[in-house]
């Protein structure tokens, strides 16, 4: 198996150097970052500011066998009933898409923190990597399955599965 990290869009090389090490030592398989995909300006809603999370989803190529690809962008994602979205997943095609931009302190109007920007994208792709393995919602609070529907839910949720979702993972 491996893990192919799809960076669109103004994220600097540092992150995603650190963001491939968290992911992979968590499935403890092979990451690999590979250039952009698509392009944002087709998924943008110009009333709602933000961009339409399943137009992107839809624009990554499908995985290969014994892959699974996360594009990762900068913009704000939203779905037509939800203000926003962190991430979106599609198991049929092993993708998934996440965005970084509600996880920097800085969007709240705090000072910077890198590494908890870190941790945070890091439970967001684990989380959303679980669903393109089949894993749905997870009760425990602390496991990366939980639903996240707001900031403080990804903060006390560990990037890790639980021993009851874990095993689900196969590899
Ligand atoms: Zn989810
Ligand atoms: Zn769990």
């Amino acid at each position: 198996m491996k893990i192919t990290l799809k960076p669109l869009g103004n994220i600097t090389d540092e992150v995603m150097q650190e963001l491939k090490d968290m992911v992979g030592s968590i499935f403890h398989c092979p990451v690999e970052i590979t250039a952009g995909f698509g392009d944002l300006a087709q998924a943008y809603n110009p009333e709602r500011k933000q961009y339409l999370s399943s137009k992107l989803l839809a624009s990554l190529e499908k995985a290969k066998r014994e892959e699974r690809v996360v594009g990762i962008v900068d913009v704000d994602l939203y779905v037509p009933r939800l203000n926003f979205v962190f991430g979106e997943a599609d198991i049929d095609s092993g993708t998934a898409i996440v965005s970084l931009c509600r996880l920097r302190q800085e969007y709240y109007g705090l000072a910077p923190d890198e590494a908890l920007f870190l941790e945070r994208a890091t439970k967001e792709i684990v989380h959303e990597l679980g669903h393109t393995f089949g894993l749905g919602h997870c009760p425990n609070t602390r496991c990366v399955m939980h639903f996240s529907n707001s900031l403080p839910d990804t903060d006390l949720k560990e990037a890790h599965f639980c021993h009851k979702c874990r095993p689900k993972i196969i590899l």
